[in-house]
This record gives structure tokens, C-alpha cells and sequence, in this order.
């Protein structure tokens, strides 16, 4: 099976979760594909071929210097054809979902949506993704020969950069009139490290209920230590102490950093299935039996508001932070 994947690039620069569709197609197929469309996209393209894929198509056009949807899947749809492919693989984005879901409906294919796990039965592919607000995970596979799917970011492993080099053929932009004008893109500016792209995330839950405030100050202490995000439970989010944005697990963000540091955090399978691929997580729970042990590296049996504070100034003791 031939797979096409979407590189989605933003400003010239590639969004880095389109790299896990790539490593996700990789260990489905011997025969990747790379499309790539923006405006001065050649290192982006490169990086795909050193990544992995064997063929790289590339739109790269003063027009496509936004993403326009219209623009996009036309150039996707002649991709798809030039490549001789009917499975495209896109990460699970605005734009991704935007652009998996336009391909579809303009080819009458299913589309299977903000997968967290995809593999291949007979050269079709099967998508796991969570339905009714995530109660249940589904298996999914289109009942059309076009098979569209995305990848819900952080869900896989990105493709390695291996050094190779692939074919990288240039197409022309496709000779469509756009429904839409790109007025002006602005970009959120927070401040904070988002939960998605961060090497380190210290989570806050419930376990703070006797004073979230202060709770998710330390946390927040800890992590401006770290250089972290902070991320939260479905719990402390429901209660109030912490937006939804924060919110990890099955509902919330999937997140792969290189350490978790969950505190006061029971451990539920909707949480786990939002972090468990974290390369180190460390538990602080004053309940030793807290299932979120199960999953540790590291465990701290103890209360989070002497623990978090202790390791605060551990860390900036070490890491010369004063
Ligand atoms: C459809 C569905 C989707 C869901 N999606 C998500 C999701 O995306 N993300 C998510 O997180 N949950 C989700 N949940 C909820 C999930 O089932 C749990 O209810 C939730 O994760 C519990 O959060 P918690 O661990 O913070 O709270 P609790 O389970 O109440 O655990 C609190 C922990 O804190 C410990 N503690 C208490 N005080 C302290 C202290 N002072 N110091 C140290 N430890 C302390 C306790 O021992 C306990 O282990 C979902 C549930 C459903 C049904």
C-alpha cells in the first residue's frame, strides 16, 4: 500500500507533528510519499526525503504562502494522482482535519478522523478512534478504495532523520480559483509552553483540592524550573482549579514528552491514555496503592505541597536556577 502524507508547513516552517504521520506511515508501508505545499518549502521537503519518505512532491508557490483549503486539496487531489495512490495520511490539525475532510467529501471517500492508533488489515487501512466525547475507542475503516485518515499529534513516534534523500518532484500549483482570501493570520501569544510541543509537563489533579490555588502555583513554580508545561486532570479541569486547555488523556491532549510529572493524579485509563508514552513519568501521590504507580518510574509517596516545593528547590539548585 503507497501512502501519501501531508507535511503541513506554516510560514515556510514544517509543523513538527506532520513528522509522527511520516513515522506512522513508515511502519505501515515500505512505499511513503511526502506532499508538501507552501511558499519556500525546500528545506521542508529535504527533511522529508532524510526522514524517510521515498518521493517527495513539492507546491511551492508565493500563493500557497498561506494555507488556503481550496488551493490545498486541489494540489493534494493531483499529488494523490500523480503518485498513483488512494491512502493520504495527514496529522490531526485545523488544517489537517480541514483538508483530510475537503479530500474526502470532493472523492466520496470515508474519512477516519483523529486517529490515535492506525494499522493495515489487506491493504486497508483500520483507524482506533475515540467516539461519543472518547467513552468509547472504535475501530474504523473507510468502505471506500480512497482511504483518508488523520493522526491525532503526539499519537506516534516522529520518522528519524536518517540523512537520506528522496526524489523531490516539483508540481505546479494547481489552476484553481480559491473561495477564500487569506485576510491576516494571527498567531495566540501565551507565553506559555504548549502541552503538545513541550519535552517536560508537570500535571496537576484533584490531589490539590484542599488549596488548587496554591497547589497549581507550585506546580507552576516547578515547571518555570523545568522549562515545562503544565498540564492537568479531567478532574482538576472540572472543578475549576484549571482551563481545559491543560487537560490531558482521552479527551484532553495526547502528550509524549521525556518526563511527566503527574501530582496528586490517581492515574485512570483516560488519563494514562493521554501520557502512558511518556518516556519517564515521576508520581507524587500520598496514596502508595494510587494506580498511577503502576505506570512510574518514579514514585514519591507523599503530600504534593511539601513534595512539589522540595523538588523546586532541588532542581534549581541544581540546574544553578538561584
Ligand atoms: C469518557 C471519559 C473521558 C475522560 N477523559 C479524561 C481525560 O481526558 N483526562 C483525565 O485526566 N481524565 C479523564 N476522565 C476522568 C477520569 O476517569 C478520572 O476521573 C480523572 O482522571 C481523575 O482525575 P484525578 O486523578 O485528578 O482525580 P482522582 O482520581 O480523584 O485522584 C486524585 C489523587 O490525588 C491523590 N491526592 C490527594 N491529595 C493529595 C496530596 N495532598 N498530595 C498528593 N496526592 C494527593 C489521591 O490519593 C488520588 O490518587 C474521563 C472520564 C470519562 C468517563
Amino acid at each position: 500500500m503507497k501512502i501519501l502524507v501531508f507535511i503541513e508547513t506554516d510560514n515556510g516552517d514544517v509543523v513538527a507533528s506532520s513528522w509522527e504521520a511520516l513515522g506512522k506511515a513508515l511502519s505501515l508501508s515500505d512505499d511513503v510519499a511526502a506532499l508538501v505545499v507552501g511558499h519556500n518549502v525546500g528545506d521542508v521537503a529535504s527533511e522529508a526525503g532524510a526522514r524517510g519518505a521515498s518521493v517527495v512532491y513539492v507546491v511551492d508557490d508565493a500563493s500557497r504562502a498561506e494555507f488556503d483549503l481550496d488551493l490545498v486539496v486541489a494540489d493534494t487531489k493531483a499529488a494523490l494522482a500523480e503518485a498513483g495512490t488512494n491512502a493520504l495520511l495527514a496529522v490531526h490539525t485545523g488544517n489537517g482535519r480541514d483538508l483530510a475532510a475537503a479530500v474526502a467529501a470532493d472523492l466520496n471517500a470515508g474519512f477516519l478522523a483523529d486517529c490515535l492508533e492506525l494499522r493495515q488489515e489487506d491493504g486497508v487501512l483500520v483507524g482506533v478512534r475515540p467516539l461519543y466525547s472518547g467513552n468509547i475507542l472504535a475501530d474504523v475503516r473507510a468502505a471506500s478504495d480512497v482511504q483518508i485518515a488523520t493522526l491525532r499529534p503526539r499519537s506516534a513516534e516522529a520518522a528519524a532523520n536518517t540523512g537520506a534523500s528522496a526524489d523531490i518532484v516539483t508540481l505546479q500549483p494547481a489552476a484553481v480559483d480559491s473561495r477564500m482570501q487569506v485576510l491576516e493570520v494571527k498567531h495566540a501569544e501565551t507565553g506559555e509552553i504548549s502541552l503538545t510541543d513541550a519535552n517536560v509537563i508537570v500535571s496537576g489533579g484533584r490531589g490539590v483540592a484542599k488549596d488548587p490555588e496554591l497547589g497549581f502555583k507550585l506546580i507552576r513554580e516547578l515547571a518555570d524550573t523545568l522549562g515545562a508545561a503544565v498540564g492537568a486532570s479531567r478532574a482538576a479541569v472540572d472543578a475549576g482549579f484549571i482551563e481545559y486547555k491543560h487537560q490531558v488523556g482521552q479527551t484532553g491532549k495526547v502528550v509524549r514528552p521525556d518526563m511527566y510529572i503527574a501530582c496528586g493524579i490517581s492515574g485512570a485509563v483516560q488519563h494514562l491514555a493521554g501520557m502512558s508514552s511518556s518516556k519517564i513519568i515521576v508520581a507524587i501521590n500520598k496514596d502508595s496503592e494510587a494506580p498511577i504507580f503502576s505506570v512510574a518510574n518514579y514514585g514519591i509517596v507523599g503530600d504534593l505541597f511539601e513534595v512539589v516545593p522540595a523538588m523546586n528547590e532541588a532542581f534549581k539548585a541544581k540546574l544553578n536556577k538561584g
